[in-house]
């Protein structure tokens, strides 16, 4: 469903992304891993076109985008592929001044202008998904990191992503709370969710992903099967990294 080929970015003189490619198949997870300023983030912001790769080939779904040097992106290409992501961050970014129910609302009012009545009750069912129907009329502030970053889950999915794409989603929370975290990202991965997860914390990538790709300085260094890359993998610099979190 997702293809990278060939992606490659610099930010000035830097490269950060360097001929990266990797395939995600609808209905799977995959984690990206890898120690920081690898390039995850920057990965996961190519897949939506939060940045703009300099060279390669995006193809998700019907949708497949060519990059050039100096080359714009069209604006009909980018709502193409933005329109099938849903993008969940470390940091929540949910809407302060509305309640948890308007922040999952807000896309289907706003961008699909759906009736209220119906982007309710859509959006109650996604509440109920990640457990935080009982919240529904709180503000953001009220709740937990925990519980705003199941109610960041539940925003995401609500225009109905072909993908849903999570930059570090546990990493501003304790561990307990992580845990409430990784356990609705595993029952959607169970559901069948197409993820992308970027993350350092390895008990979610290998609680959650199929496929995993370890990322080092803008480098693929192994890609493989969840029970590969954590249990054999190949390249002694992936053992060594896999190991050391442990
Ligand atoms: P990771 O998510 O694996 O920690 P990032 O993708 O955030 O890695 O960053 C990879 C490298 O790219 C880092 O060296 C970072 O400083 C650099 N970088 C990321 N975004 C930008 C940007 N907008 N401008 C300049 N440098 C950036
Ligand atoms: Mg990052």
């Amino acid at each position: 469903m997702i293809e990278l080929t060939s992606i490659s970015k610099s930010f000035g003189g830097t490269q950060v992304l360097d001929n990266v490619s990797l395939k995600v198949a609808e209905g799977r997870v995959t984690a990206l891993i890898g120690p920081s300023g690898g390039g995850k983030s920057t990965l996961l912001r190519c897949i939506n076109l939060l940045e703009i790769p300099d060279a390669g080939t995006l193809r998700l779904g019907e949708a497949a985008v060519e990059f050039h040097p100096g080359h714009r992106v069209g604006w009909d290409a980018l709502q193409k592929i933005r329109r099938q992501t849903g993008m969940v961050f470390q940091n929540f970014q949910l809407f302060p001044h509305r309640t948890v129910l308007e922040n999952v609302m807000e896309g289907l009012s706003t961008v699909l202008r759906w009736p209220r009545g119906k982007a309710e009750h859509h959006a109650r069912a996604l509440l109920v998904k990640v457990n935080m129907e009982h919240k529904a009329n709180a503000w953001p502030a009220t709740l937990s990191g925990g519980q705003q970053q199941r109610v960041a889950i539940a925003r995401a999915l609500a225009m109905s992503p072909r993908v849903l794409l999570c930059d570090e989603p546990t990493s501003a929370l304790d561990p307990e709370l992580a845990t409430e975290v990784v356990e609705v990202l595993g029952k959607l991965a169970g559901e069948g969710t197409t993820m992308v997860i970027a993350t350092h914390d390895l008990r979610l990538a290998s609680r959650v992903a199929n496929d995993v790709v370890f990322l080092e300085a803008g480098k693929v260094v192994e890609q493989g099967s969840s029970d590969l890359i954590f249990g054999a993998a190949v390249e002694a610099r992936t053992r060594r990294f896999v190991s050391s979190i442990n």
